[in-house]
């Protein structure tokens, strides 16, 4: 089969390596793509945003199958104008992608299907937000209601900063504070039938220790040793299940990737948020060790016909993935500087580019490289991932130091 994958950045790259090794994936075109992507795809420009142009490249290509990457396009409506082609999508139609696109809608949706979450209030103005922040006492969460790239959340026991994050939002979500290690979870799914990938852990603090400010995710790991062994059966009864009937219920079913992020309390899985789609950096550790062809898993869930599907298969031991970023991330980062060490198997490019074909490759966002790697288990996963870390050449460039290592340790424990 033809398949044309929407997106450039390290989750793109880490579905193009999956897309490339499944045997009945003849030609992979990506669009933009970036440059890992470039040694496993063909390269074609589009504006992700734009429905009409992406249905259009996927009509030109003859794609039989369209994977669409990031949230934005999803949200502005690309799988619909795809499937309006008659072309297979994987990915949320508008409507349904709104359980990422809006942290109110998703709130609704969860309320109506009984899935358990945390109690929050949608507010508009300074006094309702300072009296739900009241209500819940801190540590405050305040999210922005819009879409986000992962970084409209501010967790803080500041009452004045949540305050100030919510009057440059506008319109946020306020919510009770979830205790507990969180676990983000993938599920593909044809609107009915649902397979879960293995559940993962990002680390969404930019500091050693989950100190610092929120990023799109510094590092990643899967599979969680700590995690009870009922987790993923759990979390698809109560949550996963529920929501696509809903969604089915409301006449907008959710055909591609549902990201469940949870936070595991004392009281059990919560829902912390939905995501429209693969989750960055989890799936560069969840695919690395999918032993199933990718390409027909999407495929399935993109024709409906998930349910037909063979149980996946996975392989043993771990994988863990550490982004190297760029100086000043997240703040604003410094972009433009030469990398080096970018070619090593296991590198996956999130933010580069070259001028021209044969110039040096070039740090163009805030994560630049994640440097991917599997062993026999965490420590060994770590040790690869690191060693490929310290290959890698970019000047002022950060990372995590202690990606999956309370987790290798033994450290992390379930409360209650
Ligand atoms: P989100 O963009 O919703 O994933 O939020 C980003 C991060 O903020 C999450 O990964 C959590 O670490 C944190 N967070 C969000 N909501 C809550 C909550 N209700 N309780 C505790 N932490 C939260």
């Amino acid at each position: 089969m033809r398949v044309l994958l929407v997106g450039g950045g390290g989750r793109e790259h880490a579905l193009a390596l999956g897309l490339a090794g499944d045997p009945s994936v003849e030609r992979l075109i990506a669009a933009p793509g970036n440059p890992g992507i470039a040694g496993v795809a063909e390269l074609r420009q589009v504006v992700t945003t734009d429905p009409a142009a992406v249905a259009a490249l996927a009509v030109e290509v003859g794609a039989d199958l369209v994977v669409i990457g990031p949230e934005a396009p999803l949200v502005a409506g690309v799988a619909d104008a795809v499937r309006a082609k008659g072309i297979a999508a994987f990915g949320p139609s508008a409507e349904a992608a709104r359980l990422e696109g809006s942290k109110t809608f998703a709130k609704e949706v969860m309320t109506a299907a009984g899935v358990p979450t945390a109690r929050s209030y949608t507010c508009t103005d300074p006094v309702g937000t300072a009296a739900a922040l009241d209500e819940f006492g801190p540590p405050y969460v305040v999210k922005n209601d819009g879409l986000a790239a992962g970084k409209g959340v501010v967790v803080t026991d500041d009452r004045q900063a949540a305050l100030a994050h919510a009057a440059d939002c506008g319109r946020v979500v306020v919510e009770e504070y979830l205790a507990g290690p969180e676990v983000s979870l993938f599920v593909v799914t044809d609107g009915e039938a649902a397979l879960p990938l293995l559940p993962a852990q990002d680390f969404k603090r930019i500091g050693d220790g989950d100190t610092g400010p929120n990023t799109g995710g510094m590092g990643a790991y899967a599979p969680l040793p700590w995690a009870s062994v009922d987790l993923v059966d759990q979390v698809m009864a109560d949550t996963v299940h529920p929501t696509l009937a809903e969604m089915r219920r409301r006449g907008n079913p959710f055909v591609g990737l549902l990201y469940v992020g949870l936070a595991i309390t004392a009281q059990g899985p919560r829902v912390i948020e939905f995501n429209a789609r693969f989750g960055d950096p989890e799936t560069q550790v969840v695919l690395a060790l999918l032993e199933s062809p990718l390409g027909g898993l999407l495929h399935a869930a993109a024709t409906g016909s998930l349910a037909d599907h063979p149980p996946l298969r996975w392989r043993d031991g771990s994988a863990v993935t550490v982004v190297v970023a760029a100086e000043g991330y997240p703040g604003t980062p410094r972009t433009g500087d030469a990398i080096t060490g970018a070619d090593a198997p296991g590198i996956i490019h999130s933010g580069t580019a070259r001028r021209d074909p044969d110039g040096p490759l070039l740090s163009t966002g805030g994560r630049v490289l994640c440097a991917t790697a599997t062993g026999t288990d965490l420590a060994a996963a770590r040790e690869a991932a690191y060693a490929l870390v310290d290959g890698v050449g970019l000047a002022g460039s950060q990372h995590r130091t202690d990606i999956a290592l309370a987790a290798a340790q033994g450290r992390i424990t379930l409360p209650g």
